[in-house]
C-alpha cells in the first residue's frame, strides 16, 4: 500500500513512518521540518519506501502531487506546542485549517483513507472529566490565543465530517499529552522535554503556576499503535477516539519523578503564568480521557507508564550526547 504522512518527520509522525515501513508499505512524507527535522527520520533515512518531501501541507498543488496512488493518509502536519500557539495565533490557524482542507480535499479526490490527528485541546476548559469524545467544550473568550489552537483543530474535526458527507473515509484521534524518544529537547513547550533538558543540564524545573494541574502521559509508540488501528479497522471510520493514559500526573509530581531518575542536583521552580505566557493566559487544571470507546472498539489501551517512558527518553539522549 501506498501511504502518505503529512508531519512524518516530527516527533509522533517519525515514529508512525518507522512502523508503516516496518509493516511493509511505501511511505510518502511531506514536512516543511518546522517544529520536525529529517533527523528524526534517520531510522528510516537509507530505507527505500520511504519518499521525503520537504514543503508544506498549505502547497496544495505538493499535497496533490503527493496524493496520487495513495491508499491511506495520516495526517498529523499541524502547527504544535502551547509557545508557539500563544507567539503566533496567524500561523498556527491559517496551517491547521488551510492546510488540512488541503489534504483532505486531495485524499477525497483519489478515494484514500485518513486519519486525522486531533488533539484532547479540543475540549478546551470543560471540567467534565474525564472527558468523553461526545463530551462538550468549552473555550474562552477569543482574544486568548490559546483557544485558537483547540479552535482550528475544532474546525478541522468539522472539515472531516464535512468531506465524510462526500465520501471521505476519516477517523480522528485526539491524543492526549504524547510523550517519548525524540521529543524535541529544547521542548517545544512540552513540557516533559523541558523538565528533562532542564534536569540535564543542571538548573531547576521550571513549574508553572502551583504545579498542581494534571496531565495524561501517553506513551508514543502506544499513540502511534492506536494510529494505526484507526488507519485499518473498519469500524474506525466515521469515529472519533481519545487517545491517552488513564495515569493522571500532577506537574509537581512529574518534577519529582524527573528529578530522581535523572539524580539531577536541582530544585524546582515555581513560575507564575504571567511570567511565563504574559497576561491572559489561561492553564487547562485537569485533563483526563475516558478511553473506553478506543478500549471498545480498537481494543486499545496505554499502558507504558510514565517511569518507564522517561527512562527510555533519557536512554536515546544519552546515547546521543
Ligand atoms: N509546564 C510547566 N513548566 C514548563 C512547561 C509546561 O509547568 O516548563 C506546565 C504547563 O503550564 C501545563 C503542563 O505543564 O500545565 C503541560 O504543558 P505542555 O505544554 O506540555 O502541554 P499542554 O497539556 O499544556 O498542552
Amino acid at each position: 500500500m501506498k501511504v502518505l504522512v503529512t508531519g512524518g518527520a516530527g516527533f509522533i509522525g517519525s515514529h508512525l513512518v518507522g512502523r508503516v515501513i516496518d509493516d511493509g508499505h511505501n511511505v510518502t512524507v511531506i514536512d516543511n521540518c518546522s517544529t520536525g527535522s529529517e533527523a528524526n527520520l534517520e531510522h528510516v533515512r537509507d530505507n527505500k519506501r520511504l519518499t521525503f518531501l520537504q514543503g508544506s501541507v498549505l502547497d496544495a498543488l505538493l499535497v496533490e502531487n503527493a496524493m496520487q496512488d495513495v491508499e491511506l493518509v495520516y495526517h498529523l502536519a499541524a502547527a504544535v506546542g502551547v509557545h508557539y500557539v500563544v507567539d503566533d495565533p496567524l500561523w498556527t490557524i491559517v496551517t491547521n485549517t488551510r492546510g488540512t482542507e488541503n489534504v483532505l480535499r486531495a485524499a477525497n479526490a483519489v478515494g484514500a483513507r485518513v486519519v486525522f490527528a486531533s488533539t484532547s485541546e479540543i475540549y478546551g476548559a470543560s471540567e467534565d472529566l474525564p472527558f468523553k469524545e461526545d463530551g462538550e467544550r468549552v473555550l474562552g473568550p477569543t482574544w486568548i490565543p490559546r483557544w485558537s489552537y483547540s479552535t482550528s483543530k475544532a474546525v478541522d474535526e468539522h472539515l472531516c465530517f464535512a468531506f465524510a458527507q462526500r465520501g471521505l473515509e476519516v477517523s480522528i484521534l485526539r491524543y492526549f499529552n504524547i510523550f517519548g524518544p525524540r521529543m524535541d529537547p529544547e521542548g517545544y513547550g512540552s513540557v516533559i522535554a523541558r523538565f528533562l533538558t532542564q534536569a540535564l543540564t543542571g538548573s531547576d524545573l521550571t513549574v508553572h503556576g502551583d504545579g498542581e494541574q494534571t496531565r495524561c502521559f501517553t506513551y508514543v509508540t502506544e499513540a502511534v499503535e492506536a494510529t494505526v488501528l484507526a488507519g485499518t479497522l473498519p469500524q474506525a471510520i466515521g469515529q472519533v477516539y481519545n487517545i491517552g493514559s488513564n495515569n493522571e500526573t500532577s506537574i509537581n509530581d512529574l518534577a519529582s519523578t524527573v528529578i530522581a531518575l535523572t539524580g539531577a542536583e536541582v530544585s524546582t521552580r515555581h513560575v507564575p503564568y504571567e511570567e511565563a505566557f504574559g497576561t491572559g493566559f489561561y492553564d487547562t487544571r485537569r485533563r483526563v480521557p475516558d478511553v473506553s470507546k478506543a478500549a471498545r472498539e480498537l481494543e486499545w489501551h496505554a499502558s507504558i507508564d510514565l517511569t518507564t517512558g522517561l527512562r527510555r527518553i533519557l536512554e536515546t539522549w544519552q546515547v546521543q550526547r
